[in-house]
C-alpha cells in the first residue's frame, strides 16, 4: 500500500519522492511553513510511509504556493510544488473534504477562469469564489476601490487562442 501511494505520487509529479533522507532544507526555507500542519519533510516522509489519507485530508497541502524554494535547496533535487499538486488532485479527485475550503474555492474559481475566457476575468472569478466560499462580505471596500478604478472590468474578453486552451485542459485531462 505504502508503495502504490509512493510509486503514483512519483508519476504524477515527476519527482523521486524515495530519494528523500530527511535533511530538512526543504522546511527550512520553505515561507509558509508557519501555516502547513505539517511541514514539508515530513510530507515527503509520510509519501514514503504511504499515509495517504492523512495526508489528502492535510491543511499542508492546500498551503504550498509552489514558489519552488525547496526545490532549489534540496540536495537530491526534489520539488514538492508539483508534489502537492498530485496530492491535491488526488484530493478532489476522490472526494475528501479539503481541510482549507476557502482556498480550493478560489484555486477552482481561478481555474475555471481560465478554463471559460482563457485568461482571468476577475469580476466572474470574484463571484464564483464569494459564492463558493460563502464568504461575501469580506474585502468589498478593497473591491469596490478597484471596480472605480476601473481595475475590475465587467465584461470578460476571451482569450484569441481558445483552442490552445482547450487542448490543455484536455491534455490535463480537467
Ligand atoms: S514550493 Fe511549497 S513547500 Fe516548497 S518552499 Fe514553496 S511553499 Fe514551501
Ligand atoms: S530538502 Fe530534499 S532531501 Fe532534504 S528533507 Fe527536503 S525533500 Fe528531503
Amino acid at each position: 500500500m505504502a508503495d502504490n501511494f509512493l510509486q503514483q505520487v512519483m508519476e504524477e509529479s515527476g519527482q523521486p519522492v524515495n530519494l528523500c533522507y530527511q535533511c530538512r532544507k526543504c522546511s527550512a526555507g520553505c515561507p509558509m511553513v508557519d501555516e502547513f500542519d505539517f511541514p514539508p519533510n515530513m510530507v515527503m516522509r509520510m509519501i514514503q510511509l504511504g499515509q495517504r489519507d492523512e495526508l489528502l485530508k492535510s491543511r499542508a497541502i492546500w498551503m504550498c504556493v509552489s514558489c519552488e524554494t525547496c526545490g532549489s535547496r534540496c540536495p537530491n533535487e526534489i520539488r514538492i510544488a508539483p508534489i502537492m499538486d498530485s496530492l491535491r488532485a488526488q484530493c478532489i479527485n476522490e472526494g475528501v473534504t479539503p481541510a482549507d475550503p476557502v482556498t480550493v474555492a478560489l484555486h477552482s474559481s481561478f481555474i475555471n477562469s481560465i478554463k471559460t475566457f482563457g485568461r482571468i476575468h476577475e469580476a466572474t472569478m470574484l463571484m464564483a469564489y464569494k459564492w463558493k466560499s460563502k464568504n461575501f462580505t469580506s474585502d468589498i471596500d478593497v473591491g469596490l476601490k478597484l471596480f472605480l478604478k476601473g481595475k475590475i472590468p465587467l465584461m470578460p474578453k476571451k482569450s484569441k487562442n481558445m483552442a490552445k486552451i482547450k487542448e490543455i485542459f484536455k491534455e490535463a485531462g480537467k
